[in-house]
């Protein structure tokens, strides 16, 4: 069988950091630093290297991309200087330009309309209402039930005044500023992926 390197090309050309996949020496360090390793379907070094054998399928319908949590762990420690928190968020970008992402996996609606919605309206994160809405997305039951499974780490992170319970109010200082940043960077975006 012919070796297919078009998947590759195309994640090298049009996924946000994408060429940086063919500077990965496969050492692991990134999959032995990252917390939620032992949860990803694929580590970061097994993505990069299905990448580049044409893995499309596999890499495209994983879950892996949208677990990370951005804590930049991998990208202290990668020994090539890889940007791989910002190359694992650009394969998810790409999976859900191309048609593959779920649009009901927990990660992908948190990232693509929960916090999106959160952070637009008013320029901030509240903590509060971000995490009401991603429980009480499946209905009030669904909620209820997620709300006690998580009583114990929500305890713990306001003891750690890490959780901040009461709702933000009003809108940041120069909301306009960030309006109009966020509108450059959608106009860029969709210029990127018609290839202007
Ligand atoms: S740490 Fe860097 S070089 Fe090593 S496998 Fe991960 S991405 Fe590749
Ligand atoms: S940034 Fe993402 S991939 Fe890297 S160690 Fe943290 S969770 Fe894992």
């Amino acid at each position: 069988m012919a070796y297919d390197l078009s998947f590759a090309r195309d994640v090298y050309k049009n996924s946000e950091m994408g060429h940086w996949i063919k500077m990965c020496k496969q050492c692991g360090v990134c999959a032995g630093s990252c917390p939620l390793g032992p949860h990803w379907e694929f580590s970061p070094r097994q993505l990069f290297q299905m990448v580049r054998a044409g893995k499309k399928e596999e890499v495209l319908k994983s879950h892996s991309m949208w677990m990370c949590t951005s804590c930049y762990n991998c990208i202290v420690r990668c020994p090539r200087g890889l940007p791989i928190t910002h190359i694992v968020h650009g394969l998810a970008r790409y999976a859900s330009v191309k048609g593959y992402a779920d649009p009901d996996q927990v990660t992908n609606r948190f990232a693509t309309r929960i916090f999106w919605t959160n952070i637009v309206s008013t320029g901030r994160v509240g903590e509060a209402m971000l995490t009401m809405r991603l429980y009480f997305v499946d209905g009030i039951a669904a909620g209820i039930k997620q709300g006690l499974e998580m009583k114990d780490s929500a305890l713990g992170m306001l003891k750690a005044k890490r959780l901040n319970p009461i709702p933000l109010r009003g809108k940041i200082k120069g909301y306009a500023g960030f309006q109009a940043m966020l509108t450059k960077a959608q106009e860029l975006e969709e210029k990127r992926e018609s290839g202007v």
